[in-house]
């Protein structure tokens, strides 16, 4: 059976989602303001403290940065675009960090040309975050196979060769604020679930046959 990362709307209640936030962000700040205190005192360790608080800062940065997608809470400049075109824009940014770590980025297209009813940065910030997501999935080497269907249903296909998504966590994904990384902000999913949403579409993983895991993107009508 299929396994949908899109779940109930508890998750997306605003609420919840600020009192998450207000706890992410505040652990950064108590820090900041401690390492703060200790140089007012005249401690004289700032290498070590600004570095940790260079830290702390890029940390409340990468949240800030993710919520700002879901600040907008519909897509307010939906173009016809040739989604092709796009998925090949977003490959070719992201061929570099995606090479920094010997992984190659393999795409699959079944037609040269399909337009769709989409907020071309909102669809390419997506993209984005699968992509990533399956290069740290990986870490080092192999490849990301980025496949789009176009015949019977709009299908697009985000495929890794990484340690794949134990079937218990499946329903964790697009939590706010789950992640399983060091340095993850746990969003990542969120806002790729709502930008979905939002155009009408839908997120499903699977396990791949072998090894890995497919981030599938589905589109329920076609205009
Ligand atoms: P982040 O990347 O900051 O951790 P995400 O919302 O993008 O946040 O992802 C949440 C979690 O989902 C990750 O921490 C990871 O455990 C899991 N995950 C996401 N994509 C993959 C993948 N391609 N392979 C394995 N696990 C994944
Ligand atoms: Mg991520």
């Amino acid at each position: 059976t299929e396994n949908l990362l899109i779940q109930s709307e508890k998750l997306s209640s605003a609420g919840q989602l600020a009192a998450s936030v207000a706890h992410e962000i505040r652990n950064p700040l108590t820090s900041l303001k401690g390492f703060l205190q200790l140089m007012e005192a005249g401690m004289d360790n700032s290498g070590t403290y600004l570095k940790i608080m260079k830290e702390e800062i890029e940390k409340i940065e990468a949240i800030s940065k993710e919520l700002l997608f879901i600040a907008k809470p519909s897509p307010n400049e939906l173009k016809r675009e040739n989604l092709i075109e796009l998925v090949g824009e977003v490959c070719l940014l992201m061929n570099s960090q995606a090479r920094m770590h010997d992984i190659r980025l393999k795409k699959k297209f079944d037609c040269e040309e399909f337009m769709l009813n989409c907020d071309r940065s909102q669809f390419k910030q997506v993209l984005i975050n699968l992509i990533k997501n399956a290069i740290e999935a990986m870490e080092e080497n192999g490849t990301i196979e980025i496949h789009i269907h176009t015949k019977e249903q709009l299908l697009i296909e985000v495929m890794d060769e990484g340690p794949g998504v134990p079937e218990e966590m499946k329903e964790k994904l697009g939590e706010p604020f789950y992640t399983t990384k060091q340095n993850g902000t746990g969003l990542g999913l969120m806002v790729t679930k709502q930008i979905l949403k939002n155009h009408g579409a839908k997120l499903e993983v699977k396990d791949r046959e072998i090894k890995g895991s497919n981030f599938r993107i589905s589109f329920k009508d076609l205009d």
